[in-house]
Parts: structure tokens; sequence; C-alpha cells
């Protein structure tokens, strides 16, 4: 069947009768009807939001070609594959087709044979991408991950940026921008490259179905392991960590105890990666055990929890890789083990970067959102949504809000805690790591504290009130909020800053979330 057939089909009859759903969702219509009238459109819409039929209706409504920019080739198949099954006319060009196959593509195109082309950007970009598409009767470019054009995102792609060329040559030709994921500075940026005019459609991102939840990482895989088996035993899962090493650790760790746990990195090979993808797509109940490589664009309803094992370095990752779960709408969990070593990690691979310093800074300070966002005692859907200029109340489907946290004024502590990074300093001309300082702000008399007559110190036991793990909690605090240094080039020794001053002086005050005993934590997850 040719979707075309029906003379100058509208956007509801196609919605209908291509695709079978019975109305629009959400901002789509609007989307719809804007571009097909030729204007250009930023449209925000969070994962599963249904962003396609937004490019893909007015691709069919307007003569000519959809022309689809994406940098996801197994993305690129799958949709391709699913429009072929509705009837569209629809094909691809990527770097996995045979010369026959990308000559018979071309020439369906250039005789107007196709609704929609999709393309990744460097072919669209190549001599032989533009020249083909000058031949083209063209309907619209629709640029899916948009956000793929920041300099200052995490998906940055250099082609994207050069996708201003569109603009240059077809005029004339409407854009539509689409991305799950974009703060207000992103916006702009994307509006600033691809578009002109453009109006935004910005959808709301929440997903109330998502349970956020940080938990403080002690044994961060022992936790996680305890979390799946009592929270989402046989459940399909992702588990994001930074290192590859860590990937397939953990999954070996998890396969070790009977979860079905497959690794998944940029360095495995690429059968191998194809086959785990596979497998997480077809068999229940598998956890992808990953890092960021994995998940881009991947459409799996029933993943019912997204776990973070190291904290992403920005909360648009955040929400994103959180995002790919519970697309189904049913209760799905983002759990977070979160610590100090998630602190100075994040904080070094921005200083070890190569990058310039204003790209610094900005990394510097998203990676700070994001720790306000783990240390957050309020309201996390609140902070997230926040942070994409969303306004929301507290949501009642978050830790913080089904569990508020006792929060105590922490301020004279964290007072000792300086003053003691301080006072060893002065007495041994070195600095020491937590473990020392917490030793000696508890009055433990250990090897180390005799050998620097630190028990001589007047801070030497002042800190017996608080348990290790409450001393823990607040250093972590204090260096997510640059009150401390963790120097992780020398054995994570403390450092005072700048602002260290301004809790010495009481000027900043320091809370504290009570500790909840271990077993509270359990009760809760399987009563709910
Ligand atoms: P996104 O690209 O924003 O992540 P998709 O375009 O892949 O989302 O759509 C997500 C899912 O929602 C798909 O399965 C799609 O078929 C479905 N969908 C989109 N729009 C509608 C609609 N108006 N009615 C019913 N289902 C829809
Ligand atoms: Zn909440």
């Amino acid at each position: 069947m040719n979707a075309r057939l029906d003379a100058r089909p509208d956007a509801e009859h196609l919605l209908q009768h291509v695709w079978g759903y019975p109305a629009f969702r959400g901002m789509q219509r609007d989307v719809v009807d804007h571009v097909a009238a030729g204007g250009d459109a930023l449209v925000l819409m969070p994962t599963g939001g249904g962003k396609s039929l937004c490019y893909q209706i007015p691709a069919l409504l307007r003569a000519g070609i959809g022309v689809v920019v994406s940098p996801l080739i197994a993305l690129m198949q799958d949709q391709v594959a699913a429009l072929e099954e509705l009837g569209v006319r629809a094909a691809f060009l990527n770097s996995t087709l045979d010369a026959a196959t990308v000559q018979d593509v071309q020439q369906r195109a250039r005789r107007g044979e196709l609704d929609l082309l999709y393309m990744a950007p460097e072919r669209l970009l190549s001599e032989s991408g533009l020249r083909l598409l000058g031949q083209c009767r063209i309907a619209l470019f629709a640029i899916d991950e948009a956000h793929c054009v920041s300099q200052w995102g995490h998906d940055f792609r250099p082609e994207y940026g050069q996708l201003a060329v569109l603009r240059e040559r077809w005029p004339e030709v409407p854009r539509i921008a689409l991305t799950a994921t974009a703060d207000v500075p992103t916006r702009q940026e994307i509006a600033e490259r691809l578009l002109r005019d453009g109006r935004a459609f910005v959808s709301s991102f929440d997903r109330p179905n998502i349970r956020y939840r940080v938990v403080e990482k002690r044994d961060g895989r022992a936790q996680l392991l305890n979390f799946i088996r009592t929270e989402h035993a046989g459940d399909c899962g992702v588990v994001y960590c930074l290192s590859r090493n860590t990937v397939e650790e953990v999954a070996a760790m998890l396969a070790g105890h009977g979860i079905r746990a497959l690794p998944y990195h940029a360095g495995l090979p690429a059968a191998q990666r194809a086959s785990h993808l596979r497998r997480f797509l077809d068999e229940d109940g598998v956890v992808m055990v990953a890092t960021i490589a994995f998940g881009m664009g991947i459409d799996k309803p029933d993943v019912r929890f997204v776990a973070h094992l190291d904290m992403p370095r920005s909360i648009e990752g955040y929400f994103q890789e959180t995002g790919r779960a519970g697309r189904d709408g049913l209760p799905a969990q983002a759990w977070m083990a979160y610590g100090l070593s998630d602190v100075v990690q994040q904080r070094r691979l921005i200083e070890l970067s190569e990058a310039d310093d204003a790209y610094k800074r900005l990394s510097s300070s998203k990676l700070d959102a994001m720790l306000a966002l783990a240390e957050a005692a309020d309201c996390r859907r609140v902070r997230l949504l926040g942070y994409f200029d969303e306004a929301s109340g507290p949501c009642g489907n978050c830790d913080n809000c089904l569990n508020p946290p006792e929060l105590v004024d922490a301020t004279e502590s964290a007072q000792k805690l300086l003053s003691c990074i301080y006072r060893c300093r002065q007495t041994s001309g070195t600095s020491f790591a937590a473990t020392h300082i917490i030793d000696v702000l508890r009055g433990k008399r250990s090897e180390k504290v005799e050998r620097h007559n630190h028990h001589a110190l007047s801070t030497f036991g002042i800190g017996a009130d608080l348990s290790e793990q409450d001393w823990r909690q607040l250093l972590r605090q204090l260096a997510a909020q640059h009150l401390v240094e963790v120097d992780p080039a020398h054995f994570n020794v403390l450092h005072l800053t700048e602002s260290s001053r301004e809790v010495l002086r009481g000027a900043r005050r320091i809370h504290l979330k009570r500790q909840e005993p271990a077993a509270a934590g359990k009760r809760r997850a399987s009563s709910t």
C-alpha cells in the first residue's frame, strides 16, 4: 500500500489509517501542523514521548522526501523496518549497506519513490550525499538527537555542527530538530545552529512512573546485588558503570549470583555487542551492565530499573539514562549508589580532560548540578525537572518524598572537620586523607595517629559523637559543594578551599541527613 495514494490525506487520517492510532498525543498535533505548513521546529520530548510521528507525518503530508538525520544506525534500521511494515516507503543510507543497495536507494530517492530517507550525518554531508539530495525533491529535514550539535553536550558529534549547511543550501525546506534531552543553553545552541526562527515545542519531561532513588554508596556492588534480588528479581534492567573494567566485573559478579547479566561496552567485539543487544531486546529478564555507550535510542518498553553504580557527569546524562526505564508507563525505578568517590572521580575526569578552560568550567557546573541532585534532601523530581526549566511540586514517588530524611544541623561538626584538616596539616606539614582525619576526630589512636602525634591535637576526639558513616557523609557533602577538596593525585588527601572559611565563620550552614538503619530501607522497599 502506498500511504500517499489517498488524495491529499490529512494528518488525522494518516495517523489512524497508516499508524492505526486513534489520536495524537500531547504536542504532536501542533508540531505536525507547524512543520507540514513549512515552519522550522525544535521539539523537546522525553524518550518515548512520540517524537518520530512529529516528522514522519509531515513528511507524508508534504511533497517530496522527508530526510531524517540520525546518528544511530541500529535505530535507523528498526525505524525503516517498522515504516515499511506500515506501508510507508522508507529507506536508509549508512555505512552498513553494500554498493548495489546504495545504488538502488539512490535511484528510488531520485525518482521520488521514497517518503522517508534516513541518513547518518557523515553520509549526508559527504559530497555524494549532498549531490544526491540536490537531485531530489525534499519535503523536510528532520534532525534526530539534535543535542549532538551542542559542543557543550555529552554527546557532541562534530558532523552535527556541519548540518548548518542544510539551512544554507535549502533555505525553503522546513527543518525539525528533535531531542529528548536539552537544558536551556543547549536548546539555544540547537536553534542557533540548525533552525531559522524555529518555534520550540517543549513537552513535560516528567516521567511519573519512574521512582528516583539515591543510596549512600558503601559497598556499591553488594548494594546493587541486594537491590536487584530484593526488588527486581527476574526483571529486565540496565546497570551503568563508568569504566569497561567495572562493566565486565559487575556483569560477572551478577551472573555468578544467577542473574542474567551481560556486559556491553565499546571495547567488546562488534559481534558480541550485537548478540548481547539482541538478547537484551528479545529475552526476558536480561540485565545489561554497560557503559554509556549503551542505550542512546534503545527502545525496550519493559526495562524495570536503571541502576547507576557510578554517578553520571550531568543531569542530562542522568535523565537520559534513567529515562530508559519504564517506557511502558508501568512502575520502574532509577536507583543510584553515590559516594565520595563519585565526586572525586568526576572532578578528576574534568581536570584531566584536554578540553579548554571554558569547557571545563561548563562541565564543572554541570557536575555541580548533578552533585546537588545526588545530595538533595528534598524532592528529586522537583530538582530534576527544575533543571530543565519545568516547575513542579513534590512528587510523592522519589526516595526523599516517600521517606523524608531527617535533617540535623551539622555546621558545628563541619567546622570540627575543617579545623581538623587544618590542624593536621599545620603540625605535620603534609595533608591527610579522610580515614586519618576521621580517626583523629573520633579519637582513635591508630598507628598513624600516634606516629604523627595527632592524639595531642586539640581536635583529637572532638567528634566522637558522630559515627564514621556520618563523618563520611559530611565530608562528601562538603566535597560536593567545594568546601573541601579531595586530591586524587595524592592519595585522596584533603585540602581546605577558598570557601571553607565560610563554614568556619558560620556564614554557611551545613545539614546532615540522619542515617536510617539498614533494616528500615528494606522494609520500605518490600512494602511498596
Ligand atoms: P521517542 O522518539 O520520542 O522516544 P517514539 O516516536 O519512538 O518516541 O514513540 C514512542 C512510542 O509511542 C512508539 O511505540 C510509538 O509508536 C508510540 N506512539 C507515538 N505516538 C503515539 C500516539 N499518538 N498514539 C499511540 N502511540 C503512539
Ligand atoms: Zn519526590
